[in-house]
């Protein structure tokens, strides 16, 4: 079945309160395994408030959200949020930020060593791990986020306008970047952006959001080679 389903998904924000906000209105969703899915639209059309709720940081008002079948009721690494400026810990270095994850679940030193090595030659910054974040590019820095939510090897990850601080060629080098780590990792990706650019150029499928209450105008399937 999907990775992700959402059945009638919407989301009140402050709901039984003078600030009651409809962010989300009837969201039929439903993510593949692999698939790289877009979502697009203006800001305040409840993009983000569709990652949190995939996230587990939130919980729908209505409507059924499922993760491989069961309810999302709670965060897992599984589905790792990643952010525009990825608050990565600057006192710790690449190597212990891409560790953190893998040392709260209990693994063992040597485990934590293997896995940092292998997902940060696989981000391409084998060389960065005893770097602190400050000392790295914002691009470098973006992958390193990657690196450490593909150390806990998500089966979905959620991206919220994660290139959008970065320069425009800087950008392109990380979408291609990104299109070669999801290949290779299996998972699925949903992808938040307001460029229309940039869903072109990553996604299986973009869906189109309109604002207040945000809802999806339409799914479009994308047919492009990718690089
Ligand atoms: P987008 O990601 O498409 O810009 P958001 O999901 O951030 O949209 O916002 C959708 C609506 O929900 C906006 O009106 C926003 O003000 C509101 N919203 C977002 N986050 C919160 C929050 N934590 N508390 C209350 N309202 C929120
Ligand atoms: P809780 O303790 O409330 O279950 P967590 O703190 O474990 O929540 O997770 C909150 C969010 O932060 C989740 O989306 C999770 O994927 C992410 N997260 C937690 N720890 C790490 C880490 N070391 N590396 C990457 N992401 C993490």
């Amino acid at each position: 079945g999907p990775a992700v389903s959402c059945r009638g998904v919407g989301k009140i924000w402050a709901a039984g309160t003078s600030r009651a906000h409809e962010a989300l209105q009837d969201i039929d969703l439903e993510i593949e395994p692999g698939e790289f899915v877009v979502l697009l639209g203006p800001s305040g059309c409840g993009k983000s408030t569709l990652l949190y709720l995939i996230a587990g940081l939130e919980q729908q008002t209505s409507g059924l959200l499922t993760y491989f079948g069961d309810a999302v009721t709670a965060p897992s690494p599984d589905r790792s949020l990643i952010f525009q400026e990825t608050s990565l810990f600057p006192w710790l270095s690449v190597w212990e930020n891409v560790s953190f994850g893998l040392q709260i679940r209990g693994d063992s030193e040597p485990d934590r060593r293997a896995a940092a090595k292998e997902v940060l030659q696989r981000v391409g910054l084998a060389e960065a791990g005893s770097k602190r974040p400050d000392e790295l590019s914002g691009g470098m820095r973006q992958r390193v986020a990657v690196a450490r939510a593909l150390a806990m090897r998500p089966r979905v990850l959620l991206m919220d306008e994660p290139f959008a601080a970065l320069d425009v060629q800087t950008r392109q080098k990380m979408q291609d970047f990104l299109i070669d780590v999801w290949r290779d990792s299996g998972a699925s990706v949903v992808f938040v952006t307001h460029h229309i650019d940039e869903a072109v150029a990553l996604a299986d499928r973009v869906c189109v959001f309109t604002a207040r209450p945000g809802r999806i105008k339409e799914t479009v399937k994308v047919d492009l080679p990718r690089p």
